[in-house]
């Protein structure tokens, strides 16, 4: 494709925190396309940018400053530069920040350096020794050998290495760098699909051959181990026989690993990973190349979405309905959109993939928007688990224990089975709050308005807004009491602690997301799946993906906990993770159980959830909903004012909303005090927007804040446009 040509003067979006492109000149002899990756001056500094297109103005162009350096790259293509400008947009952030995203790896623009290698040249050493001998008989097979590889296969010395290339042996040749990754292959191994999942395959296909411009979206609606994922990869196998790039996208890195070998064993390569936990160096040669084309599949996190990919044609999300989609620093996009958008851009298909699809997503699989492509059983007649909800008012534990008796009988049978038994509690740490019995105090974080947390493991409490960390006290901080700390509720740990003494012949693990490094976790999970242990206490961590064969038994010790805030999608995640959680059960043939430890046994959820009524949930919440004009329904803008002091917070937040703009239709909420009222030492003030679902809600509040008195000194506005967090 050829770009238009560009004048002499052009515009380019620099990565920094600015609002939208600067002009600047070409220099003689310097070529640049729209979308070429450039450095500029920015003030005294060079700053990496994207050339956007034409300047916006007419400019005296003796003023501007020329462009310092293009680099030997193609360029961004048009549809990720119009997401850029897309998600900037819609979110409210500078255009700048958003493509600092997508420009995520520095290292990656400069050419790779290629590898040192040596050949066989010319005759025999003069002096033959030994060593000099072992390196040339290595070096038989007449390729060139790295350096390192030379040396290792040799078992010598790197000097005498250096002593052939002196004396004419060997020279010293350049490698190109080798992909990070060989092209997948298509019809490598494909998977024999039961009927149900050969349907499901057909209907994609007919939507896509529908599809207008390449874009469609389709949701892929099935129940856990229903083989979502083998219907998936056959679209993956499509996309990249047609030619085009794909990538999956997960919500958990704990996850990127087994589903990179399950690729592989479909389709003979591995992907490329993506995500925050590789180095500099891997993050340079995948972005490299999927911007050159020699990446063809992308396993990864969200910001994956950014990559630059020049033949994009399906982006997958896995567990589409995850929170852990949203993105809520910077730029607060939310995954499952940007997909949409960026898709839509590139003339590309998307996959959204869930046994709890969100009810955004679920209202446009209704309404036609969206396919809706639905796997109804477990593959090989596994079956679902029979779910029982547990009152805890009737038939709770006794005082002091987490675990209710009929629940403990329940695991003793598992275990007297041979089976696994998984206890879930989404609270990392021992107690969520720590009290003194002698003066009532109640330990806090000095910084935000919420309670440390207590670690026993660590001899620690711990504040899970900042990260503040202090040892354990001994004595009451506040009346100097010996001996008079109590935790109050349960942590993972404490369940734990009540799992060694009840069950003390079982192997118990321990497992949440700060329980060390990636690839510990990764060998956890293993060993779980390997049935290495009996039973298995976890936060969200264990509920999402995995496949524990001998896992027959789930027991939810609070299924309440994530219900009581006062967040419109409580009763939708609710949902979701306890679907989650207890899908976990009975993933081959034995038939699962799972028990939900509940003070709510008539909630909507919980009576859905026992009754494996799925469509009666999505029913009963999307009238909901629509009665109270909630998204999908209708729209949602959070503003979060924070300041060093309170009034001066409040009095901004107040004047703010006084400022807001008359619009038919759009109602504003507070300003009130956030539930987390203070985080690192910063007042939280809350006001809420809402609107209807067709109304231009970022262009609203937009206008808003360009109106309204800017805010001064220690004050800052956040704005979150369709927030999912609501602390
Ligand atoms: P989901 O993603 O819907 O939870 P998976 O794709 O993980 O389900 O499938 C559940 C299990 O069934 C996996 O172990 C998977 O390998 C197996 N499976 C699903 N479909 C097939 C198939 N067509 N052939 C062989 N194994 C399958
Ligand atoms: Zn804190």
């Amino acid at each position: 494709m050829v770009a238009d040509p560009l004048g002499p003067v052009v515009s380019v979006m620099v990565a920094v925190a600015v609002d939208g492109p600067y002009s600047y000149r070409v220099p003689e002899g310097m070529e640049v396309t729209a979308g070429s990756i450039v450095v500029v001056p920015l003030g005294p500094r060079p700053t990496l940018g994207v050339v956007w297109g034409a300047p916006r103005d007419s400019f005296a162009h003796n003023r501007l400053k020329d462009i310092a350096q293009a680099f030997d790259l193609p360029p961004l293509s048009e549809e990720l530069r119009a997401t850029i400008d897309w998600v900037a947009r819609y979110t409210l952030a500078q255009p700048g920040m958003v493509l600092r995203g997508a420009l995520r790896s520095r290292e990656a623009l400069d050419p790779p350096r290629p590898i040192v290698a040596y050949r066989r040249a010319g005759a025999a050493p003069e002096r033959m020794t030994d060593a000099r001998r072992r390196v040339l008989d290595v070096m038989e097979d007449g390729y060139p050998w790295a350096k390192t590889a030379l040396v290792g296969a040799s078992g010598v010395s790197p000097a005498v290495v250096e002593g052939l290339v002196r004396s004419g042996a060997l020279e010293r040749v350049e490698l190109p760098a080798p992909p990070p990754v060989l092209p997948p292959e298509p019809d490598f191994a494909p998977a024999t699909l039961s009927g149900d999942q050969a349907l499901a395959l057909e209907a994609i296909r007919a939507r896509d051959r529908e599809a207008k411009g390449g874009f469609s979206v389709a949701l892929l609606d099935g129940i856990t181990g229903s083989g979502k994922t083998e219907v998936f990869f056959e679209s993956v196998a499509d996309a990249l026989r047609a030619g085009r790039q794909v990538a999956v996208i997960l919500p958990e890195i704990a996850l990127t690993h087994t589903f990179l070998d399950r690729f592989e064993k479909r389709f003979g390569q591995r992907a490329a990973e993506w995500h925050s936990e590789m180095t500099p160096v891997q993050r340079a040669k995948v972005w490299r190349g999927v911007l050159t084309g020699e990446v063809r599949a992308v396993i990864g996190a969200r910001s994956a979405l950014f990559l630059p990919f020049r033949e994009l044609g399906l982006l997958v999300l896995d567990e589409e309905h995850d929170g852990a989609f949203k993105q809520s620093d910077r730029v607060n996009y939310h995954g499952r959109d940007m997909a949409v958008v960026r898709a839509s851009m590139a003339g590309a298909r998307v996959i959204l993939s869930s046994a709890t699809p969100s009810v955004e997503t679920r209202n446009n699989a209704d309404t036609g928007r969206y396919a809706h492509v639905r796997l109804e059983s477990r593959f090989a007649d596994a079956a679902l688990p029979d779910i029982t909800a547990l009152d805890m008012r009737a038939e709770g534990p006794e005082k002091g224990e987490w675990i209710a008796p009929r629940l403990a009988r329940a695991v003793f049978d598992a275990l007297d089975r041979g089976e696994q038994a998984l206890l879930f509690l989404n609270r990392r740490g021992y107690a969520p709050m720590t009290l003194c019995r002698s003066c009532g105090h109640q330990y806090q974080c000095p910084d935000c308005s919420t309670w440390l947390v207590e670690h026993r493991f660590r001899g620690v409490l711990m504040c899970h807004h900042c990260g503040h960390t202090e040892r354990t006290p001994e004595v009451c901080g506040s009346c100097g009491a010996t001996d008079a700390l109590v935790a109050v509720g349960p942590g993972i740990e404490r369940v734990a602690e009540e799992v060694a003494t009840r069950f003390p012949g079982a192997r118990p693990v321990v497992l949440s997301s700060d329980m060390g490094s990636m690839s510990q976790i990764r060998d956890r999970l293993a060993e779980i799946a390997r049935g290495e242990y009996d039973i298995v206490i976890g936060t969200q961590l264990v509920a999402k993906g995995h496949h524990f064969e001998k896992l027959s038994l789930v027991g939810v010790i609070d299924a309440d906990l994530g219900l009581a805030h006062g967040d419109p999608r409580a009763a939708e995640k609710t949902f979701q993770i306890l679907t989650q959680v207890t899908g976990r059960a009975g993933r081959t043939s034995r038939t699962g159980k799972a028990f939900l430890q509940t003070y709510h046994p008539g909630h909507p959820v919980m009576t859905a959830m026992v009754a494996g009524d799925r469509e009666g949930f999505y029913a009963h919440e999307l009238k909901v909903r629509a009665q109270g004009m909630l998204p999908p329904f209708g729209r949602l803008a959070a503003l979060v004012v924070s300041g060093a002091e309170h009034p001066e917070t409040l009095g901004y937040a107040r004047a703010l909303m006084a400022a807001a703009p008359m619009a038919e239709g759009v109602k504003r909420f507070g300003p009130a005090d956030a539930p987390v009222a203070m985080v690192r030492g910063r007042h939280r003030i809350r006001i809420l927007a809402q609107s209807a679902r067709g109304f231009d809600l970022s262009g609203y509040v937009r206008f808003w804040l360009e109106t309204a008195p800017p805010p001064r000194g220690s004050l800052r506005v956040q704005v979150d446009i369709d927030p999912i967090s609501f602390y």
